[in-house]
């Protein structure tokens, strides 16, 4: 009875941030990635290493398309996202050069290509 009692506090605890383990309801080390008392893995506690981030493939391109390079900063690439800006900035420039006016569109339309495919492959190596 006891042990249902602490194993049932240990559930209820097991929102807040105090560990506690599944199994026996005692109290755990923030670190500890097994229960003291009745060996239980308890790793699992630190859900934020297994919900993995989905990136969402139609936001990206959808991104990509109001602002180039947007979508590749929401997929985490950063740097990648500065310099397809700037490309897309310079290429639309060119269109008074003429060669801008096919050089810019194809552009555009590779960066929500690419956006939609980096989201996709992340979406990929963590499924
Ligand atoms: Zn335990």
């Amino acid at each position: 009875m006891i042990s249902f009692y602490l194993r049932f506090y240990g559930y209820l605890l097991m929102s807040g941030d105090t560990r506690y383990c599944r199994n026996c309801g005692q109290s755990l080390d923030g670190n500890a990635e097994f229960c003291s008392k009745c060996g239980t893995r308890v790793a699992s506690v630190q859900a934020s290493t297994f919900f993995v981030e989905r990136k969402s493939e139609g936001l990206a391109a959808v991104l990509s398309f109001f602002i180039p390079g947007l979508g590749q900063v929401y997929n985490g690439q950063i740097g990648k996202g500065i310099i397809v800006l700037i490309l897309f900035a310079l290429f639309t420039a060119s269109i008074i050069v003429l060669i801008g006016f096919i050089l810019a569109p194809l552009f555009w339309i590779w960066n929500i290509y690419d956006a939609h495919n980096t989201a996709k492959r992340i979406n990929q190596r963590r499924a």
